[in-house]
């Protein structure tokens, strides 16, 4: 009530309009979600639970301040959403009901890596480094690390 409450009251400028849905978590359970501005990768609308979603506006916000106009490939995903990736990328994608994803707390966050050379692993960007550096300032933390654009809300990383 609270969380709505200060929504409504300030002006979070990246979240849509306070726009508020009900997303599934798993078979039994459900969240109450915040748009976000854009469109994911699929053109599908982009959802975060909402204390993820008020913190993320915040870190883009900031990110925006230091010239970086951050552009999310992936939000929220459904189980069914999180099937159909992992079956088509099973090595980047995690199972259904392995992804922070499907909870509503994970954003990817493109610009953040970049493909050196034929065998060598992905580069990282100024954008990444910098996330790496204030992220964790709103929660946002890479969790994993061999996917630089994976960050996941984690509360008690807020300074
Ligand atoms: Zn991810």
């Amino acid at each position: 009530m609270l969380g709505i409450a200060i929504l409504m009251s300030t002006s979070f400028w990246p979240i849509a309009e306070t726009h508020l849905e009900w997303r599934q978590k798993d078979r039994h359970s459900y969240f109450l979600a915040t748009r976000l501005h854009g469109k994911d990768n699929e053109g599908q609308p982009l959802f975060l639970q909402q204390q993820a979603a008020e913190s993320f506006g915040e870190l883009q916000e900031a990110a925006l301040k230091a010239g970086w106009d951050i552009q999310v490939n992936y939000a929220y995903r459904s189980h069914r959403q999180q099937a159909r990736l992992h079956r088509r990328a099973p090595n980047w994608a995690a199972k259904p009901g392995y992804s922070t994803h499907e909870q509503g707390i994970s954003v990817d966050i493109a610009g953040t890596s970049i493909k050196k050379c034929r065998r060598c692993s992905r580069q990282s960007t100024d954008l990444h480094r910098w996330l790496l550096e204030n992220g964790a300032n709103y929660g946002f933390v890479n969790d994993v690390p061999k996917e630089p654009w994976h960050f996941t809300y984690v509360p008690d990383k807020k300074d």
